[in-house]
């Protein structure tokens, strides 16, 4: 596609943040640049337009630029999927592993039916660890996660590996 060479430019990669070794994707140039920003939102709302895709799941923080204007212009609800202890209602959540130690992500009981199309968007997958609770928090109150989008992947962490199946949509893969 024509719009994604731009897009993959608007995206700065900053050396040794948070620590030493890695190579950060940095997304906020992206949303400086209107007209790749624009093209980002666009090619996902194409491509999910026509696919009766009733929740977007948008993972904390990041999930949260991405996903809401794609919720609009398809006309879904958004279901923010967040840290612990943000949400002010009843919640159910799930573990998922970090390079060290454990983290939670929480989701409002009531947000989401059995029955529901779900897609999961976040800005980029590593691992996986994360995407593969929020698929977990959803099919647990008898969604379907009919696909998971990312802006970036890193391939060589093999995430995609850890949906359980679930598809994984990437405008761009990085090193
Ligand atoms: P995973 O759970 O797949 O290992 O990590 C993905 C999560 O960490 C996403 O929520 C993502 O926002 C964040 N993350 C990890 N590395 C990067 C990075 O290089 N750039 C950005 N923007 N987010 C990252």
């Amino acid at each position: 596609d024509h719009r994604l060479p731009r897009i993959a430019s608007a995206i700065r990669v900053i050396p040794d943040f948070p620590k030493p070794g890695i190579m950060f994707q940095d997304i906020t140039t992206l949303l400086l640049d209107p007209k790749a920003f624009r093209d980002t939102i666009d090619m996902f709302v194409e491509r999910y337009r026509d696919q009766e895709i009733t929740i977007i799941a948008g993972v904390e923080a990041r999930g949260f630029i991405f996903g809401p204007p794609i919720a609009l212009a398809i006309g879904a609800k958004f279901v923010p999927m967040r840290k612990p202890k943000k949400l002010p209602g009843e919640v159910i959540s799930e573990e998922y592993s970090l390079e060290y130690g454990t983290d939670r992500m929480e989701m409002h009981v009531g947000a989401v039916q059995p029955g529901d199309r779900a897609l999961v968007i976040d800005d980029l997958i590593a691992t996986g660890g994360t995407l593969s609770a929020a698929i977990r928090l959803l099919e647990r109150v008898g969604a379907e996660v009919v696909e998971c989008a990312c802006v970036i992947e890193l391939p060589e962490l093999k995430g995609r590996e850890r949906l359980g199946g679930t598809p994984l949509f990437v405008l761009v893969k990085a090193a």
